[in-house]
């Protein structure tokens, strides 16, 4: 790679409310401003390291699954990312037009799932996603977000949730799914603000939303296994975080700050998140380190850890096993960010006479496209992020198996619109889908 691509060389804009408003509202100055107070006092010596070690061997394009999928198109390769916006930004000391601004943001926020594979494939470890988190922070800065994303992070600056959901509506959709569970589990409770309790369960706000029967899996699981858990019925039960994927790391620290005191506020000695890759992020990585603490306050733990925990400590037993062939995927956010290489696998080879694995796998494996919020831009990027994930729908093809368990939900939304674009043979499933559906049930009826 010896020119470096610029955005008139190949450029692919989409229309979006958010950044086509927004851009039209800059001025010249404000751009320069805000940029090199980024640069300057946001970015560290990290920032600076890389743009100068990079030696531009184009190695990292082998990791980012856009270029796999646009026939190796080198504008998609992680460096090309770079070049093409904050380190061009950097070369012109902020001196570049409201457009430049414009497309940057949207390559960062909808051509990066910030999934850190290419990190891998670098021989000097630079880290892509990280330079894109900091085109997100300029554009957040700039009033230049896609309007779908930033509605999100808005829903949750005012209500503490991401999707509007209301204090008495989150109590109901809980009470609500404790009566369904009693006609299977007579005993079974949904407790809510228990002090003292060992774990404070905490969800994403699309579970109460629109997916309500993982409440009630949840519930179930946590049920036969007999733990002392809780769910908080104040705002910070809702863990997700659009707001650090748009570069608003004031709300996020809001959002982070508020979950860990809901949880102390119960005495609760940890807590367990359900299956959510991203949100797990925010607390291990991103959240915690804005609010100053290296490691959270109390203990937080993953669903993938949890039932794995259930499982090798004989809390729960498996039943039944399934016997459809069974592929695992594994979450950026999880397995790349934090080495959960085998629980969730483990888990799974439990339940699943019949399974294989995906190549490549761990942390080699592909991204859902979905990840980085890119899915959470919306309908005007659909495209851009299926047509950018062939590979991904060549690798889930590759395995023949009719069942992928993805503990994400992220992935979830990513890998359903592959199978259905891609015209897979396959259904998705959450691991709490598995274990409640073939657990001993000792206490049902
Ligand atoms: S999508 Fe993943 S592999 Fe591609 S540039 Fe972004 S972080 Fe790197
Ligand atoms: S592999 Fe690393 S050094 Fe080589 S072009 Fe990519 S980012 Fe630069």
């Amino acid at each position: 790679m010896t020119k470096p691509l610029t955005q008139t060389d190949k450029w692919r804009k989409v229309e979006d409310a958010g950044l086509d408003r927004g851009a039209a509202r800059l001025t010249p100055e404000r751009i320069e401003k805000v940029i090199n107070e980024v640069i300057d006092k946001e970015t560290s010596i990290r920032f600076q390291a890389y743009m100068r070690d990079c030696v531009r061997c184009g190695l990292c394009a082998e990791g980012c699954h856009y270029f796999l999928s646009r026939d190796r198109d080198p504008s998609y390769s992680p460096v090309a990312k770079m070049h093409q916006t904050a380190w061009e930004m950097v070369r012109r000391k902020g001196k570049v037009s409201a457009e430049f601004v414009r497309n940057a943001v949207q390559l960062a926020h909808t051509e990066c799932n910030l999934c850190r594979r290419c990190l891998h494939y670098c021989p000097f470890g630079i880290d892509t996603a990280y330079v894109m988190g900091i085109v997100r922070r300029i554009g957040n800065r700039l009033g230049v977000t896609p309007q779908y994303i930033q509605d999100t992070a808005n829903s949750h600056s005012a209500t503490m949730n991401q999707m509007w959901v209301k204090e008495d509506e989150w109590i109901d959709s809980l009470k609500w799914q404790e009566d369904e569970a009693r006609d299977e589990f007579p005993d079974l409770r949904i407790p809510l603000e228990k002090e003292g309790a060992e774990i404070m369960y905490s969800v994403i706000a699309p579970e109460p939303k629109f997916r309500t029967q993982l409440i009630y899996q949840a519930a179930a699981i946590f049920h036969e296994a007999g733990m002392d858990y809780t769910f908080p019925a104040t705002p910070g039960w809702d863990n997700s975080d659009m707001a650090m994927f748009v570069g608003n790391n004031e709300i996020m620290g809001r959002l982070k700050r508020l979950h860990f005191e809901t949880a102390q506020r119960l005495r609760v000695k940890r807590i367990v998140m359900g299956e959510c890759g991203h949100a797990f992020r925010s607390v291990y990585d991103v959240g915690n380190r804005w609010l100053g603490w290296r490691d959270s306050p109390i203990e937080i733990v993953h669903g993938v850890q949890f039932y794995h925990e259930l499982l090798t400590s004989g809390r729960i037993q498996v039943e039944t096993q399934i016997e459809d062939l069974v592929t695992f995927h594994d979450p950026c956010n999880i397995i790349r960010g934090r080495g959960l290489m085998e629980q969730g696998r483990e888990v799974a080879k439990a339940f699943c006479k019949n399974y294989i694995e995906m190549t490549p796998n761990r942390e080699h494996n592909l991204c859902c496209a979905a990840g980085g919020g890119v899915i959470n831009c919306g309908p005007p990027f659909k495209e851009t992020r299926v047509k950018g994930n062939r590979a991904k729908a060549e690798q889930l093809k590759a395995t023949g198996a009719k069942i992928v368990i993805a503990p994400c939900h992220n992935c979830h939304g990513g890998l359903e619109d592959i199978i259905h674009a891609y015209h897979l043979d396959m259904k998705l499933m959450f691991l709490g889908d598995i274990i409640y559906k073939h657990m001993k049930k000792t206490k049902a009826v």
